[in-house]
């Protein structure tokens, strides 16, 4: 049995102390990844003496539109993402992705903060916040920093927040209406054996034409990334000169490029190819009906 001391932070400046003045301690948010992992002894949840409760620190939900960008406090559940007019209008490829989340339940209380900080790499959030180009931003009692996501992720379940530090905000920054997004999910969370995939997809296009093509897959590669080789493929092509069954097969051959041949291969040549299809066709046909 993992044993730890429980502590409620009363306020950020609370928070930020007690993670500045003490080590071995690990924030708890809504608790639905962390409390898994301890109930089950994993090893991703040891090596802890504090669990540091900040779920009840209103000031880090919230959601706030600036000039050029969205700022996103990290104690967001996936529901108050899903039910925000502001995330509607501006990111829908991020509600798409929030609402395939868990359940009701799982939605009410997990929190975009812990979907990030727990790096899982099938993260729903992840692709769609990566392709958004969102930056994050870190807090200590020695001062704050802020990143791109893409740079905060270090690997599979890691990130390069430091111990001392707590995510405060997530900032998304505004992207024109020539943008059109998809999100696309397969498989069973948890289910043995079994490999699932997600995707993000956001382009711009003008005219028919892509620009600024942002293509990350989750679940493919070790963490999400954006697939350089597809988005190269595509970018400055008319959308009717595209096959989507090719740029599918190029993001198969592009994973492998990272992952190597591995016992999920077969199935996830298949179906990220699929998946990339299906998200090109969706987001080409609404392009038709905005022309
Ligand atoms: C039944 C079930 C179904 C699920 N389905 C999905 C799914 O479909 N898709 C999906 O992506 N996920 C799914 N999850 C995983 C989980 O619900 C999400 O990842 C959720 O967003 C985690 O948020 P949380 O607030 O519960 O994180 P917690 O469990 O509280 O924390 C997770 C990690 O993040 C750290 N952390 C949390 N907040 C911060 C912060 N502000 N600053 C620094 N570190 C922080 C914690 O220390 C911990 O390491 C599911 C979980 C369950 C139990």
């Amino acid at each position: 049995m993992i044993d730890y001391e429980f502590i409620k932070a009363r306020s950020l400046k609370e928070a930020l102390d007690f993670l500045g003045n003490y080590e071995d301690v690990k924030a708890i948010a809504g608790g639905t990844d962390l409390i898994v992992d301890i109930r089950k002894e994993n090893v991703r949840a040891k090596g802890f003496k504090y669990l540091l409760d900040i779920s009840g620190l209103k000031e880090l939900e919230f959601i706030e539109k600036e000039r050029d960008r969205v700022v996103l406090g990290a104690l967001l559940t996936h529901t108050s993402l899903i039910e925000s007019p502001i995330i509607e209008q501006h990111f829908p490829l991020l509600a798409s992705a929030a609402k395939t989340i868990g359940s009701p339940q799982i939605r009410n209380r997990g929190t975009i903060g812990g979907n990030i900080n727990n790096a899982s790499p099938a993260a729903d959030l992840l692709p769609p916040l990566i392709a958004l180009k969102a930056q994050v931003k870190l807090c200590s009692v020695k001062g704050e920093r802020t990143m791109s996501l893409e740079e905060f992720l270090a690997g599979p379940y890691k990130t390069n927040r430091q111990s001392d530090e707590l995510m405060t905000e997530v900032h998304i920054p505004l992207v024109s209406e020539d943008y059109l997004g998809n999100f696309q999910k397969i498989g069973r969370r948890k289910a043995m054996n079994i490999a699932r995939l997600n995707l993000a997809i956001l382009l711009g296009i003008n005219d028919g034409t892509i620009f600024d093509p942002r293509v990350v897959p989750g679940a493919a590669t070790a963490y999400p990334i954006r697939f350089g080789k597809v988005e190269e493929a595509i970018s400055g092509k008319d959308i009717k000169d595209i096959d989507p069954v090719e740029i599918g097969e190029l993001a198969s051959e592009e994973m492998i490029s990272f992952t190597g041949v591995r016992w999920s291969t077969p199935y996830k040549r298949v179906a990220l190819a699929s998946l990339v299809k299906r998200a090109l066709e969706s987001i080409f046909q609404e392009a038709k009906v905005d022309e």
